[in-house]
């Protein structure tokens, strides 16, 4: 299992020190984060930008640790909207997703949304009507649900099948005809974010493959496919929570850099924009050990917390890794057994990790699970059982900052 960092322990025991009942808290390390973002962007060839998907995690020190090394945001919805405005750091941003309201798209229009994703053929009329209200020509993408190739399908698909996201390609001919006419929209290019959990590198080169064959195609159903300059490919970059083996993001990269330069004049600008593959690693949920037990043949760690403060291990249906630390050394011939861990939830479905081959855990002890830095805290349903909400705290230069307030 992974080692944690001599900073990522410090902060630790300041966490610990810092709480009056037994610690759940989900630390961020900053300079983690930043170290990745920096390997991410430095390996992408010419003409391809990266947009952080700020759902994955969207707390504000973390886009203030982002904006500076990122192409910029992808955003869906109001809420959003705000919190990349408050970034101290001004980047573009781009607004995706089902269902937006008028009142988020007169914020977008408001904020110089540097292009806003259209969903459907009814919100191409919507915009049109704020955006002419505003005076401004907005850019815009038609996201498209393109028909995907056999072997593309995933587990948690975004297009190749009905899903609320994009326009069908049958429909695009329609969806372009419709945006070229509107007086104050102007179309940038496409969008297709088709899966999530992506983990096989080849796959996803066949993916991107596929795109970019049929680029021309798209751009040649507008009237002036010359103006159209970009493609973004989405995101769904995966992570492998369990074996530890890492998306080769630098043979992707260099994957593209051939590929693009085989398309040379005729290649779009391409757009990524991942969530989870950005911020999963930087996270760490910490929890103390309350009590231990044994129940029908199975023993079970009851910890501070649970799945409403870290609901990834429950919406991934997996046991999630996790660290030992016990809270005084361990004689050296102590025995390993299998443990459930559980938080404290009044329900058997608060697990976050079964079969846990742990050595000598006793209360008091903490466990600490990595890669909690994507969907974990804010795809939780943290006030159930009106549990107080876990600190988060950020680690930047050796420094632990309090999320509050930031
Ligand atoms: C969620 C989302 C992303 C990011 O997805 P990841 O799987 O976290 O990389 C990108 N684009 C759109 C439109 C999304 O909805």
């Amino acid at each position: 299992m992974a080692e944690l960092s001599q900073a990522v322990l410090s902060a630790i025991d300041q966490a610990r020190a810092g709480s009056a009942d037994p610690l759940a808290a989900f630390i961020y390390d900053l300079d983690a984060l930043q170290a990745h973002v920096r390997q991410v962007m430095a390996a992408l060839p010419a003409g391809v930008e990266l947009y952080y998907a700020i759902k994955a995690n969207s707390e504000a020190p973390v886009l203030a640790a982002l904006a500076p090394l990122v192409s910029g945001f992808e955003i869906s919805s109001g809420g959003e909207i705000e919190r990349v405005v408050a970034c101290p750091t001004r980047k573009p941003y781009v607004f995706s997703g089902p269902g937006k309201l008028d009142s988020d798209l007169r914020a977008a229009l408001a904020h110089q949304v540097e292009a806003v994703h259209l969903e459907s053929l009814n919100e191409i009329e919507r915009l049109q009507r704020l955006a002419a209200e505003a005076g401004r020509v907005q850019a815009v993408f038609i996201r498209i649900n393109p028909q995907l190739p056999q072997n593309q399908s995933s587990r948690l698909a975004m297009a190749g099948t009905a899903t609320p996201f994009g326009i069908d390609e049958a429909e695009l001919a329609e969806a372009v005809q419709r945006v070229d006419r509107a007086s104050h929209l102007r179309l940038k290019g496409f969008h297709v974010h088709a899966m999530s959990h992506q983990q096989s590198v080849e796959r996803h080169e066949q993916l991107l493959d596929f795109y970019l064959q049929r680029w021309p195609l798209w751009k040649a159903l507008a009237a002036h496919p010359e103006q159209l300059t970009h493609l973004n490919v989405g995101g769904g970059i995966g992570v492998d929570y369990l074996s530890g083996q890492q998306f080769d993001w630098q043979r992707l990269c260099r994957y593209l850099e051939r590929r693009l330069a085989e398309q040379g004049s005729e290649a779009p600008i391409l757009r990524f924009e991942p969530g989870r593959f950005i911020s999963a690693f930087c996270g760490y949920y910490v929890i103390e050990v309350l009590d231990t037990k044994t129940s029908h043949g199975e023993h079970f760690l009851v910890c501070r917390g649970g799945t409403h403060q870290f609901r990834l291990p429950a919406a991934q249906s997996h046991d999630h890794p996790l660290i030992h630390l016990p809270r005084t050394p361990q004689p050296a011939h102590t025995a390993e057994q299998a443990w459930t861990v559980v938080g404290q939830l009044c329900t058997p479905k608060d697990v976050l990790s079964r079969a846990q081959p742990l050595k000598g855990v006793s209360v008091g002890d903490l466990l600490v699970l990595p890669m909690a830095g994507a969907y974990g805290y804010n795809i939780s349903h943290a006030d159930f059982l009106c549990h107080p909400r876990p600190a988060q705290h950020f680690l930047r230069q050796g420094e632990l900052l309090e999320g509050a307030g930031l």
